[in-house]
């Protein structure tokens, strides 16, 4: 991108060429204080986990929470992960980040399964960057004996970018991740470019719909023509389905109508602090 830039900018001329280097040179340093704020959040402990609360159909009841994490900038406030995710896989920093979001959510949950949702699943978003770390699986044991959170109390989110890799490395870690209980959930579903096949070869219990067929339901009948086939495909195939960021209570009844078994969204709760999800499942009674 930069090398393009530089590109565009000499074929622009002297004067644009200086003004593109400023521009790239202001880019680049503001690049490097978010690096820097990103190593210091990490030890100076400013990051926070949301849960958003998945909820049964059939019961309308909470069944889990998706662990979505938050940075608490000093005079700044709350950033969403998209603005620092993306820096923190490059910059490799993604890998103790996802360590705590694992630990911090699993040692949670096994609290409000003892308190309050004896059946809670936590789920919690595992970047493609980490499956190439050797001491996955490792962490995910210590994770689990450290919180005493049991295997089938966690599930994993993972996208299919992560399944366009190297197959055969990633199967013996999958089938590993599945011995201990965990489940797999395929999140994002229908965005990506990957074939289906992985769907025969892989270990995956539950496809995600992603948000963009959802939000086009009812209205579109391209998007409501896909979403029932991804759930007649996903049944078909012994896999559960949810549905993310349902919005409205049409969305809702054309879900339950079509069998999908899970749903999320704002419909229900947005994201939510751990005090706030901790009230919501006291009113609940789940
Ligand atoms: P995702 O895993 O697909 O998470 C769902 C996103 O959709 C969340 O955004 C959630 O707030 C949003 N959402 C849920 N329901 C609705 C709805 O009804 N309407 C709308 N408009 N949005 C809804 P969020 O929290 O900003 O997270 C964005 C992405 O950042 C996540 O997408 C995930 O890819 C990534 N992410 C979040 N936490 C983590 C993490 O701990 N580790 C990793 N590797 N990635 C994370
Ligand atoms: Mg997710
Ligand atoms: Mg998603
Ligand atoms: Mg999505």
């Amino acid at each position: 991108c930069a090398d393009s830039a530089m590109y565009l900018a000499k074929e622009l001329g002297r004067n644009n060429y200086q003004f593109f280097t400023t521009e790239l040179n202001v880019r680049a340093q503001h690049r490097y204080a978010l690096e820097k704020n990103l190593r210091r959040a990490l030890s100076e402990q400013e990051f926070l986990v949301y849960y958003q609360p998945k909820v049964c159909l059939q019961t309308s009841r909470i069944v889990g929470a998706e662990a979505l994490i938050r940075w608490q900038m000093p005079d700044v406030g709350l950033i969403p992960p998209d603005e620092f995710i993306p820096i923190s896989e490059e910059i490799g920093l993604i890998l103790p980040i996802g360590r705590w979001v694992l630990e911090q959510s699993c040692r949670q949950v096994k609290i409000w399964r003892e308190t309050l949702a004896p059946e809670l699943v936590i789920s919690v978003n595992i970047s493609p960057k980490q499956f190439q770390d050797p001491s996955l699986l490792n962490i995910i044991q210590q994770v689990l004996h450290d919180t005493g959170l049991p295997g089938y109390a966690l599930q994993l989110e993972i996208t299919e970018g992560l399944l366009m890799g190297e197959l055969e490395l990633l199967l013996p870690i999958f089938n590993a991740i599945k011995k201990l209980g965990i489940s797999i959930s395929l999140d994002d579903f229908g965005t990506g470019f990957s074939s289906l096949s992985y769907l025969q070869r892989f270990p995956i219990d539950n496809l995600k719909i992603d948000r963009s067929f959802i939000r086009d339901i009812p209205e579109k009948q391209d998007s409501v023509v896909l979403t029932r086939a991804i759930i007649a495909m996903a049944t078909a195939l012994g896999l559960s389905v949810t549905a993310e960021g349902v919005e409205k209570s049409e969305q809702l009844q054309f879900l339950t109508e079509s069998r999908c078994q899970e749903m999320q969204g704002f419909h229900f709760s947005k994201p939510l602090s751990a005090t706030d999800f901790e009230n919501l499942l006291t009113k609940y009674i789940v």
